[in-house]
């Protein structure tokens, strides 16, 4: 199987041109006609030496993934489910908002890390996405919108929250963002791109040297260690005084706030307890909270707390002087909690790993029963 040209960053093309003995500035015209142009035929390279053409043509692969699901939620959320060359699937959720559209992204299939709220963590870990598989993640929805919503249709921003702990797959993580950042080609800039962490410490450090600059979100959800730990068991192993240890390496210039994620949960995490353990933990200067009411989803342990409540947890730490706000739940309509759609289909083996006609059909019927 040929190697996906995807894998490549723009440094690495530029290598490689060198070493295949292409002009290295011909990397500068290869990416404007991949990322920015969106063109994947090489033959159809046309200021590119016909060697070179021959050569992308012959030894690299540069087909996109499979959209082989997509859902439009009433908010105009769309998530699509994304097939790779071993027939694994991920899904990818394009999320829009006034001016911008949010693509999240999916860094693993399943996860490791085994939140209890999640249901991602109920697949456990199949495999870690390459950084070809998260480029195209982005090129695929962007290309289909393009074909299928219009030109308008443009990816803005880019969220690492989708299934998988981003930071359990460092390095691909780090050179897909290189390549999004790389002006030559899709040009994000670090303040577009965040990477949400569920506090994986040894990496958060080595992020502290060795990864591109940009925001990050780190999944919190309570600032008890009894709690957060029954939450989410990595925090037996790196608790929150060893996790803010590591947070406080990450240089905030560059990241001007750290946003906490924090899943609301009805008796949970939600008490004048939670709320006097939050304010201490966390500086309201350098920190952005973002409350998330629950979710619920078919067998889920936990429940969403009354609207009521979430805006009494919302007011006390308004109070306390904290940018707070609370994150809209978008396309529930569509199972867009991450990893829900991929067991559902699989559960009611509506995927059958390569049909793209039956598998709409059926899902949007059962969906409008809310038979899931
Ligand atoms: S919430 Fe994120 S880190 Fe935790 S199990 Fe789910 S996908 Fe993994």
């Amino acid at each position: 199987m040929k190697p996906s040209f995807f894998d490549l960053t723009y440094d690495e093309l530029k290598t490689l041109l060198k070493e295949k003995g292409f002009s290295p500035f011909g990397a500068t015209q290869i990416f404007d006609w991949v990322y920015k142009k969106g063109v994947y035929d090489p033959f159809k390279w046309t200021n590119v030496s016909k060697a070179s053409q021959q050569y992308f043509s012959e030894t690299y692969d540069l087909s996109l993934l499979k959209v082989v699901w997509n859902g439009l939620s009433k908010d105009g959320t769309r998530k699509f489910l994304v097939k790779m060359s071993d027939g694994q699937t991920v899904e990818s959720v394009a999320i829009p908002a006034r001016d911008r559209l949010t693509l999240c992204i999916s860094s693993q299939v399943g996860c490791a890390v085994g939140c209890t709220f999640c249901h991602t963590a109920t697949q456990g870990l199949k495999r870690h996405l390459k950084t070809s598989e998260v480029v195209l993640q982005f090129v695929t929805i962007q290309n289909w919108l393009k074909e299928t919503v219009g030109v308008e249709e443009k990816i803005t921003n880019i969220v690492y929250m989708g299934q998988g702990e981003p930071l359990h797959n460092f390095e691909n993580m780090k050179k897909a963002t290189l390549v999004f950042m790389n002006e030559k080609g899709l040009g994000l800039g670090q303040r577009r791109i965040t990477l949400s962490t569920s506090g994986l410490v040894p990496a958060i450090e080595k992020m502290a040297q060795d990864f591109p600059p940009v925001n990050i979100a780190l999944s919190l959800h309570s600032a008890r260690n009894d709690v957060r730990t029954e939450l989410m068991p990595i925090n037996k192993v790196y608790d929150l005084e060893r996790l803010f240890k590591a947070i406080k390496m990450i240089p905030l210039k560059a990241h001007r706030r750290i946003t906490y994620e924090y899943l609301l949960i009805e008796g949970m995490n939600d008490s004048m307890d939670d709320v006097i353990a939050l304010s201490g933990l966390l500086n309201s200067k350098e920190s952005k909270i973002n409350l998330i009411p629950f979710n619920e989803f078919p067998g889920s342990k936990y429940k969403r707390p009354s609207e009521q409540k979430i805006m009494w947890f919302l007011d006390q730490m308004i109070k306390r002087g904290f940018t707070c706000t609370i994150r809209t739940t978008k396309g529930s309509d569509i199972l867009a909690a991450c990893g829900q759609l991929k067991s559902e289909f699989e559960k009611l083996n509506l995927w059958d790993g390569n049909s793209q006609v039956i598998i709409p059909s059926i899902a949007s019927t059962v969906l409008q029963n809310q038979a899931l």
